[in-house]
């Protein structure tokens, strides 16, 4: 989701005359896109922006911005505690920003943008900065309604709001007419897509949509809550031809006890029904996943049981985070706070555990062919890079006419993160 705001980010200025550059030294703007949702990138993101404050003294011209959940959650009060910074806005006011800079730049008035009711996104267009871009994302909706007791999204994104399936064709049409092949479809829990308008919808019937489109090779989604997955939408994987075998599924802790505190409206035997019904739909789907350990009262039984579901569910790969307050939410409030040491402990073993599982996968695939998707050159240089279908980075030796085609490699080497191959004939 926050790399779709700063693409669109990037996009009005850039329509508006700005250019972007990596070399701070010379930006004449600097906006820093910032998430909430854990104490780790909130951390990052001060220290960033403290560290500003020398560049802005040797050049008072420089305009700063800080955009986002961050920006959302501490508001005007950013501006007392980092006084060089110019203006900050929220995620439902990007679609606002050539405004703000507008105030905010020349007149070095102070700007606190945070209304929750989304502003129109700029589109993207692959021309110019964004051009030969192979992988594209859209918003499908903004904000949760779940609130998940450790949760800060819904507080700083807002209610749930789904756009009209005509204005997310529209976008998708744009974007695969000017070379797009792989198109995501972002949103906190897209499995609650619903429209009511001229035409009713539901996240599976988007799908159906969008598949049709000439160009588009490949459809993939995230995030589904396992709460809202349907019978119907696991059937898209055995209907849509475009879309990916791979599903982000997160399930967050391995026991009910848990689960229940973290008012997740499902249970680890739902969890592994839907896991069972997946496969079903197609074995050789990629799972992942999201978990987090140390939530408050989460004891060496309940870690256990996380482990035991990993176990259980090999997944392809895992996101994992320890626990971390968040200012307002419920679970910010509850009592037996698991200490860090703990937490980075069982981060540890838990991590462990998921590479050998991940590992052992991806050799697994040492020797076979897989199709991959051609995004562009490695960022070592040298190789071209792209993805499989099931989401596993491939990087292997080509040549730049390759970008942007399905080429069939075979895999001769496997690591946690990546799969090297060479190109080859079906
Ligand atoms: N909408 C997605 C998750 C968005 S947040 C969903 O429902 O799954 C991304 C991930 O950050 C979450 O899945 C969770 O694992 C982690 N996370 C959220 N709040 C957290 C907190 N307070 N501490 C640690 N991790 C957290
Ligand atoms: Fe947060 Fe839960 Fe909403 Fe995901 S579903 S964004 S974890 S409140």
């Amino acid at each position: 989701m926050n790399e779709y705001d700063s693409d669109s980010l990037a996009q009005s200025l850039i329509n508006d005359g700005f250019f972007p550059t990596s070399n701070l030294d010379k930006a004449d703007l600097i906006l820093i896109n910032t998430c909430a949702v854990r104490a780790k990138p909130e951390q990052k993101a001060f220290s960033f922006l403290g560290r500003l404050a020398g560049k802005k003294k040797n050049r008072p011209g420089l305009v700063i911005g800080m955009v986002g959940c961050l920006a959302q959650m501490h508001g005007s009060s950013l501006l007392k505690r980092f006084p060089y910074l110019d203006f900050v806005i929220g995620p439902g006011e990007v679609g606002n920003i050539l405004e703000v800079v507008k105030k905010a730049g020349p007149h070095h008035i102070k700007v606190v943008a945070t209304s929750l009711c989304p502003a129109p996104h700029q589109p993207i267009s692959c021309q110019g900065y964004f051009s030969k871009r192979v992988t594209g994302f859209i918003s499908v909706m903004e904000g949760c309604d779940n609130f998940c007791s450790y949760c800060i999204v819904p507080y700083v994104r807002g209610r749930e709001i789904s756009r009209s399936p005509a204005e997310i064709s529209a976008e998708a049409k744009d974007l695969v007419s000017q070379g797009v092949r792989d198109l995501t479809l972002l949103g906190q829990n897209v499995n609650s897509f619903r429209w009511e308008g001229e035409i009713t919808g539901d996240f599976p019937s988007l799908l159906h949509e969008l598949s049709g489109l000439n160009g588009l090779y490949r459809l993939r989604f995230t995030t589904s809550h396992p709460k809202d997955l349907s019978d119907n939408l696991i059937q898209c994987f055995r209907d849509i031809k475009e879309l990916c075998p791979h599903i982000h599924l997160p399930f967050q802790a391995g026991s009910n006890r848990v689960l229940e505190r973290m008012r997740r409206s499902y249970t680890r035997e739902h969890y592994l029904e839907l896991i069972r019904k997946l496969r079903a739909a197609g074995p050789d789907i990629a799972i992942t996943s999201d978990v987090m350990v140390g939530f408050p009262g989460e004891t060496d039984d309940d870690f256990e049981l996380t482990l035991d579901l990993i176990k259980e569910v090999q997944f392809d790969s895992l996101f994992s985070f320890k626990y971390s307050d968040r200012k307002g939410t419920s679970a910010e409030r509850m009592g037996e706070k698991v200490e860090d040491n703990k937490k980075a402990y069982r981060l540890n073993l838990l991590q462990g555990l998921q590479k050998e599982i991940t590992l052992r996968k991806n050799k697994d695939l040492e020797g076979k062919r897989l199709e991959v998707l051609v995004e562009g050159v490695s960022k070592r240089g040298g190789q071209l890079t792209g993805r499989t279908a099931s989401n596993k980075v491939v990087n292997f030796i080509g040549n730049n006419n390759q970008i942007g085609k399905l080429i069939p490699v075979k895999i001769y080497h496997s690591s946690p993160n990546s799969l090297q191959g060479e190109a080859t004939t079906f």
